[in-house]
């Protein structure tokens, strides 16, 4: 992938680390430190490096873009509006340098590179198109008709902390800059160590796009010194990640008493009904598992099969599965990429391992490939695996999925939800009035029906979020924008204070407020 003589260069574009290292550039930190080196998963070679900031460096950051803030919250939400439509354009004109910084930093195919790409001008326009009405002051019903009113406004919370990984380095991290700066705020991102480059590329396109300077600065380093230090230096955090990560995160923003989201792990059930097509079904469990090699929040892991469709899923499935290239190419071609690094292949290789020796059959791959990249795994389907062993129950995040044949559609439900998480389900079936109503007992922020996860993800209109483990809080949405904001609500009396007028007695006084309250309660309930 990289030239063979001279200094390497990556991708249609050429990449090199020089331009990698640059980019990090707008960085700042105080005083001299060791960088951080920055590998490709491609070569495991190093790709450049960034600097490895300290909690003083994101203090200074954090100022620095809470003084932008205040002029940028006063500017008109339409003009916000305008700046992050023409950065969505601009991610969509540049989308060949960002397809090959997101394949250089993580490895994946370019098609789940892709993406990554097509998301972000969606997210853009849909804010830049709603997010004014979402936010616009709205008058509410007053505490009694007539005699008093009430409106509320939204004001921007201030600095907003982007906590994002390494598996959709540029999804993740702008699904949640995108409405912050559009409701006002400023931004600081903390990239994973792994991918910290295009979220630098992003903030030059930002900045390009006509945001004022400071409002979405990038700051890298570990998690816990770098992560740790921007909760205390920001007004809200909207963190991405893993789940025992994520109580960390919540417990440091509880201390702090500031907002936060947390987007966290999961199990994913996908639900194969007896009236499904399975070819369908087969196609979908392909495109779920073994997008960018299964390291996707919203992956399936387990999949449940009636089993009067069990066998011809299967072999739908396993034919379809052993038919997956295996390839890191800056090309469309190869159909699953690498996996992030070493530690996590050793992590899947582990999983993968200990089902086998516990009885599991592997029905394809199981295994480490390293004559097409050092981190590659091939796409590996499971069966006979113990529901009570870890493959079952832990998040995997590789290639990996078990599929278990099922009695009954309510033991599939109950199956499904056997679990402390709940982000992401999908349900098949060719009657979709009937998966709607399975998807209503399965417990998950999305449930899709006839799609693993992408028509519940780029639904940007509608929330996405996790129950239990799988996170709290919701991105994407009215509910995605609104977390940024603080309401305030304004109410007026017409009659001054709400007590006894002068000469009025107490006991008249309750009497008519008795009477008062009754009847407008009563006019709620029969009012439409
Ligand atoms: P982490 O939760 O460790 O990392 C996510 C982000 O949080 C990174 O930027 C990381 O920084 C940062 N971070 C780490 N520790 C802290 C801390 N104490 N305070 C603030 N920020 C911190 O996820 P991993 O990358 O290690 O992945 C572990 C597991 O998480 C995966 O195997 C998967 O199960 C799940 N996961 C889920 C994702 C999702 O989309 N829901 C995405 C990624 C992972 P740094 O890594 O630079 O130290």
């Amino acid at each position: 992938m990289a030239r063979t003589t001279g200094p390497p260069v990556y991708g249609e574009t050429g990449l090199a680390p020089d331009h990698l290292t640059d980019l990090a550039s707008r960085i700042e930190p105080t005083g001299d430190r060791s960088p951080i080196p920055v590998r490709t998963p491609i070569t495991d070679d190093e790709i450049g490096t960034v600097p490895s900031c300290t909690a003083a460096d994101v203090e200074r950051v954090a100022e620095r873009a809470r003084a932008a803030q205040s002029s940028w919250a006063e500017t008109p939400i339409e003009t916000r509006a305008a700046v992050l439509e023409r950065f969505g354009d601009l991610v969509s004109d540049r989308r060949t340098e960002l397809l090959d910084i997101v394949q250089l930093e993580t490895g994946k195919a370019r098609h789940h590179a892709l993406e990554e790409v097509l998301d972000v001008p969606l997210t853009c326009s849909y804010y830049a198109a709603n997010g004014p009405a979402i936010l616009a002051d709205a008058d509410r019903s007053g505490a009694i008709p007539f005699v008093a009113d009430a409106s509320v406004t939204y004001d921007p919370v201030g600095v907003v902390g982007v906590i994002s990984p390494w598996n959709y380095p540029l999804t993740l991290a702008m699904t949640d800059a995108v409405p912050a700066l559009l409701a006002g705020n400023a931004v600081v991102c903390k990239p994973d160590e792994r991918t910290p480059f295009i979220a630098l590329a992003l903030a030059s396109l930002l900045e390009e796009a006509g945001l004022p300077d400071g409002l979405f600065q990038v700051v890298t380093g570990d998690g816990p010194t770098v992560g740790s230090a921007l909760i205390d230096a920001v007004e809200y955090v909207a963190f991405t990640g893993g789940t025992e990560t994520g109580r960390t995160v919540a417990e440091q923003a509880g201390r702090n008493l500031i907002g936060c989201s947390l987007e966290l792990g999961g199990k994913n059930p996908m639900v194969v009904l007896e009236d499904a097509d399975v070819e369908t079904a087969a196609r979908g469990a392909v495109k779920g598992a073994f997008t960018n090699a299964g390291q996707l929040c919203l992956a399936p892991e387990r999949i449940y099969v009636h089993e009067d469709r069990y066998e011809p899923f299967l072999d739908a499935f396993v034919g379809a599965t052993r038919k997956l290239s295996l390839g890191l190419e800056f090309a469309y071609g190869p159909d699953v990429g690498s996996l992030i690094d070493g530690d996590h292949l050793e992590l899947v290789e582990a999983y993968v391992e200990g089902a086998v020796d516990d009885g599991a059959s592997l029905l394809s791959g199981g295994r480490h490939r390293p004559d097409v990249g050092p981190f590659c795994y091939e796409p590996t389907i499971l069966t006979d695996v113990d529901p009570d062993s870890r493959i079952a129950c832990e998040e995997t995040f590789g290639p990996v999925v078990s599929v278990y044949p099922v009695a009954e559609t309510s033991e599939a439900i109950e199956r499904a939800n056997d679990t402390p998480y709940g982000l992401n389900a999908s349900v098949w079936t060719e009657d979709r009035a009937r998966g709607r109503r399975v998807a209503d007992e399965i417990d998950c922020g999305t449930v899709c029906i006839n799609d693993p996860y992408t028509v519940g993800w780029a639904a940007v209109d509608a929330p996405m979020g996790g129950f239990g483990d799988s996170g709290l809080g919701r991105r994407h949405g009215p509910e995605g924008l609104r977390r940024y904001v603080d309401a305030r609500t304004i109410a007026t009396s017409r009659i001054g204070p709400f007590d006894a007028p002068p000469g009025v007695s107490p006991g008249w006084f309750a009497a008519f407020m008795t009477g008062l309250t009754t009847l407008q309660r009563r006019l709620v309930r029969w009012l439409p």
